[in-house]
């Protein structure tokens, strides 16, 4: 686990560092130059400058492991170093360079990318590096060469004076900071458009449905929200790096978190209120679990992706980001996928298992936390206190006894505020309980009701080849889709609208017959059998003053 050191104090302590003893580290600094073929980028060359150890044999390790692929170190060739003696290969992904020892070292190595196009929504993110000859997008664990053992020593990241004026440029290290230089992420491009608001910097390329502006004052106040939540320096810079993908079927929302940054790769079909809720998820993350409990994997996931969705929405409405309709359409998504999913009894133990593999048993986690924190904060603000005040008391009890797991920390810091919350994480999680919300769980902003709808039937099996062309097969003739006009071998060009087994939304596909012309067809997916689940209702005062669905806590709530 690493501790997050806010850019102004890494910056003070670089300023330290240059005037302490010779001895002292000093700053390891990545400088970034292009590879220049006429006019075009043609790869990135990387020079690091450090010390050697102070035994004279230095290990670098190159990039390997990015986003679950191994082997990064493919794409870096011409490793040199200035000033050793020699530098030799232990294993592909790791050099021992020997030299004097604490000698200055320059290692120089040129840096190619895998993407000589406008990114798809199949290429997902930048898990190897992105060099376009306009443009590029690489997250630091595909190529940046890290020093071993220099984890006390801050790192930073300079643009060359050789690149091109009309490119423009970002990362997230510019100014220097204690992490790993695997933390950092570089974006450029002659047409990368860079948007300030506040300490946020947005730098983004390609299209959206809504202006850059738009999306860095969203992101402003997410993170003064959330800075604000956790008590943390509000000043701090936070870079946010987006790169539109070409849509091919859904959405997709791709991203990662990185030193005070999040690098994402998007769908331009995603509105503002869609992606302001992801980013207020996954900024939340920044502090949900490192800072709350000892992390545990997935048998903790219930924990940091449950109450990490309860809080975005809770945050994001107090903000104004989001209506009070708006909150309970996302609550009754969560509902609705959680009373209808065939996993909702699942122990614990077993869901943990799955997580990875079964897409319920992973949804389950976000489900059952989510719907426990608005469980626990309804008690608790029934009792004059808040669960605000038990996240408080968990981050000092998380700083004090940092071994203590996030469940452990969570189960002290509730107690402290009146609540006891071991039965419900047996009952529920453990045994995988079902879990029903009180009627007043909401109050003031929504009541909770049960409705019985159809269960959710598509009538037909998407089949995908080898192609990636998807065709309709298994139609069923007593289905809705059939009697739209749907036939077996149809393909699917485009799913506009539908799926996530949501059986009140309609499906919208755009598909074609043989070499027919395309057409669009709609059909509600609805089968012959119902189903029953909660929902919540806006109250009519909720609906007419917004802030009751703030749920702010009392500004001195009284002791228990
Ligand atoms: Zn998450």
């Amino acid at each position: 686990m690493r501790l997050l050191i806010s850019g102004v104090l890494a910056a003070l302590m670089m300023a330290a560092a240059a005037q302490a003893s010779p001895k002292a580290a000093p700053v390891i600094t990545y400088t970034i130059a292009p590879r220049l073929s006429g006019p075009d980028l043609a790869a990135l060359e990387i020079t690091v400058r450090f010390k050697a150890d102070a035994d004279g044999v230095t290990r670098l390790e190159l990039p390997d492991q990015a986003m679950g692929r191994k082997g990064a170190w493919r794409n870096l060739s011409n490793l040199t170093v200035e000033g050793a003696d020699s530098m030799v290969e232990d294993g592909p992904a790791h050099r021992l360079v020997r030299s004097r020892p604490g000698r200055r070292l320059i290692l120089r190595y040129t840096l190619s990318g895998v993407l000589n196009r406008e990114p798809s929504q199949s290429d997902s993110y930048p898990a190897e590096p992105w060099i376009a000859s306009s443009w590029f997008y690489v997250d630091g664990p595909s190529a940046m060469v890290a020093v071993e053992g220099r984890d006390d020593v801050p790192v930073s990241v300079a643009w060359d004076d050789a690149w091109p004026k009309d490119f423009h440029l970002a990362s997230n290290l510019e100014g220097g900071a204690l992490t790993d230089p695997r933390a950092a992420v570089l974006i450029g491009g002659r047409d990368l458009r860079i948007v300030r608001a506040g300490p946020l910097r947005l730098a983004v390329r390609g299209n959206f449905a809504f202006a850059d502006a738009d999306l860095a004052r969203s992101l402003e106040t997410i993170l003064r929200a959330e800075r604000g939540f956790f008590g943390d320096a509000q000043q701090t810079p936070y870079l946010v790096t987006a790169q539109s993908l070409k849509t091919e079927n859904g959405s997709t929302f791709s991203g990662t978190g990185k030193h005070q940054a999040f690098a994402m790769a998007v769908t331009p079909n995603l509105s503002l209120d869609e992606v302001r809720v992801l980013l207020a998820h996954e900024i939340f993350h920044t502090w949900n679990p490192s800072r709350l409990g000892k992390p545990v994997g997935p048998p903790g996931y219930w924990y940091s992706e449950g109450f990490t969705d309860f809080y975005a929405h809770r945050l994001m409405a107090r903000e104004g980001q989001i209506t009070p309709q708006a909150f309970v359409a996302a609550w009754n998504e969560t509902l609705r996928a959680y009373g209808t999913s065939p996993a909702i009894a699942m122990p614990g133990e077993e869901a943990a298992a799955k997580f990875w593999t079964d897409p319920n048993a992973d949804q389950l986690a976000y489900q059952r936390g989510a719907l426990l924190a608005a469980i626990w904060d309804q008690r608790l603000r029934a009792a004059g206190a808040s669960l605000d005040a038990v996240l408080d008391a968990q981050m000092a009890l998380h700083e004090r006894q940092p071994d203590l797991t996030i469940a452990k920390a969570l189960l002290e810091a509730a107690k402290s505020q009146g609540l006891e919350v071991r039965a419900d994480i047996e009952a529920h999680i453990d045994q995988g309980r079902p879990i029903r919300l009180p009627t007043d769980a909401f109050l003031p902003c929504a009541t909770v009701t049960d409705v019985t709808t159809p269960v959710f039937d598509r009538g037909f099996e998407p089949k995908v080849d080898d192609k990636g062309t998807m065709t309709v097969a298994d139609l069923r003739e007593d289905s809705a889709a059939y009697r739209a006009g749907l036939r077996n071998g149809a393909v699917i060009v485009q799913r506009r609208k539908g799926g996530g087994g949501d059986a009140t939304t309609p499906y919208e596909l755009v598909v074609r017959d043989g070499d027919g012309p395309v057409r669009t067809l709609t059909f509600l997916p609805q089968g012959a059998t119902t189903q029953r689940y909660q929902q919540l209702v806006l109250t009519p005062e909720a609906a007419a003053a917004p802030t009751l669905c703030a749920f702010r806590p009392n500004p001195s709530p009284p002791s228990l």
